[in-house]
């Protein structure tokens, strides 16, 4: 018997609603623009109709409907399923997004931080399907990650583990929207990779896919500045291998959708020269083959992961 999931991506522009299967087949993807919804009460009444629309529509029976997944930026306390305070998130502090969609739409509702989540969704649908223990890093506006041990998440503690983007790669460096100085994030992100552009070429540019364009058309200075982004994050993979010597280090992000042919030679170059031998010997390197859609299937893999299908 086929097996269904809600999946839920909440971001800073947009929130994603799919309806998969646990084989990871994507039925239908619905999207609500967050600035349509900025308060976070009518954004869940938006939610709770588009799931239901969706429900409605396919006609699925509450046999086969597992539950709803849901994947938001930031930390988050993923067992009482409340929202910490987000710079991408403003207003939604202490929201209990789980209890209230729970109680709307009858369904076992789950919460996790979308790095985490798109770690999940590896585990279930991607890279990570045959492996124990790995790490997910997603680059894009920003750099985050999960640690995948044993087959769960790591948290940690306080529910901030695998916050990649806060690897301090250059003391007293450039500072981080973090409050701290230095970061994996402030060197190796798309915004990043755009600002050394930027200071390069005097050129304003948005973000990194139009500097990805523009070193695929042969401007040197953004190719440069994508293998600058390369080398540090390198540094900050070799860390990783260093102290966990995962099975893989699985990418995706924007980062690499856009990146020039060469970026990935230079990230692989740069992790081998950081890191202790043995260590890059054995971590595997890879590319998320569900780049594009890592956060739609992690909130679908949220459910599969935590009920049994
Ligand atoms: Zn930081």
């Amino acid at each position: 018997m086929i097996k269904y999931a809600i999946g839920i991506d909440i971001g800073g522009t947009k929130i994603s609603v799919t309806l998969g299967t646990s084989s990871g087949k994507i039925l239908v993807r619905k999207k609500i623009l967050t600035r349509t919804c900025r308060e976070s009460k009518a954004c869940l009444r938006e939610i709770g109709a588009s799931v239901a629309a969706i429900l409605g529509e396919f006609n699925i029976p509450k046999n086969q409907m597992l539950g709803i997944g849901i994947g938001v930026p930031g930390p988050v306390n993923s067992t009482k399923g409340v929202l910490p305070r987000s710079p991408n998130l403003p207003g939604w502090e202490g929201v209990p997004v789980c209890r209230l969609l729970k109680q709307k739409l009858k369904l076992p509702v789950f919460i996790a931080n979308d790095a985490n989540a798109a770690a999940l969704g590896e585990a279930v649908f991607g890279a990570g399907k045959k492996m124990k223990d790995f790490i997910y890093i997603t680059v894009s506006t920003g750099v985050g990650g999960g640690l995948v041990m044993n087959g769960q998440i790591y948290e940690g503690a306080g529910f901030v583990a695998g916050e990649i983007g806060h690897i301090g790669v250059v003391p007293e460096g450039k500072s981080c929207k973090c409050g701290g100085r230095g970061c994996l994030e402030a060197y190796a992100s798309g915004t990043a990779i755009a600002s050394f552009y930027r200071e390069m070429s005097g050129k304003k540019v948005t973000g990194a896919k139009e500097v990805g364009l523009a070193a695929r058309s042969g401007d040197r200075r953004a190719l440069q500045s994508y293998l600058k982004g390369a080398y540090y994050l390198g540094i900050g993979l070799a860390n990783l291998m260093n102290i966990l010597n995962p099975e893989a280090i699985v990418l995706g992000g924007g980062v690499f959708m856009s990146s020039p042919a060469t970026y990935w030679k230079a990230l692989t170059r740069s992790a081998k020269d950081h890191a202790w031998p043995e260590a890059f010997r054995t971590t595997k390197i890879l590319l998320s083959p569900l780049l594009g859609h890592s956060g739609d299937f992690g909130a679908l893999a949220l459910v599969f992961k935590n009920t049994r299908p």
